[in-house]
């Protein structure tokens, strides 16, 4: 072998969904993590919604407040039915 490449797989064990939105005591931390093997998928729609929490507080241009970060604490999973 003269060459190989490694990709970091971050996953989130709790749903296998990202984790996108403020952290709930640190205002200026935003996550955009955990997107568990599909995040080129979902990189458009969260970087959308990040863009609007930075520009105005608040998702505008898509809901991603399903995917708070809360949802962990709260046992809230985002069940994903795949067809
Ligand atoms: C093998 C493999 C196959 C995959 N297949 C698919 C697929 O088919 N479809 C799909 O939708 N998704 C797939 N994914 C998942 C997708 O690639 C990731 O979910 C996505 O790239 C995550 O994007 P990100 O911007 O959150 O993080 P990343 O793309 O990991 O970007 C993080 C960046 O931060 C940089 N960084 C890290 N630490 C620091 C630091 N301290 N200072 C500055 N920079 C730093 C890193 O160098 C990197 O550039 C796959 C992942 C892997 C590994």
């Amino acid at each position: 072998m003269l060459r190989a490449w490694a990709g970091l797989y971050e996953y989130n064990t709790f749903d296998h969904s990202g984790i996108i939105g403020r952290h709930p005591e640190i205002s200026n931390l935003i996550f955009a993590t955990g997107f568990s093997g599909h995040g080129m998928m979902h990189s458009p729609a969260a970087g959308a919604g990040v863009s609007d929490l930075i520009a105005y507080g608040e998702f505008r241009s898509i809901d991603l407040s399903p995917f708070r970060f809360e949802r962990i604490a709260e046992n809230q999973p985002i069940e994903e039915h795949v067809y």
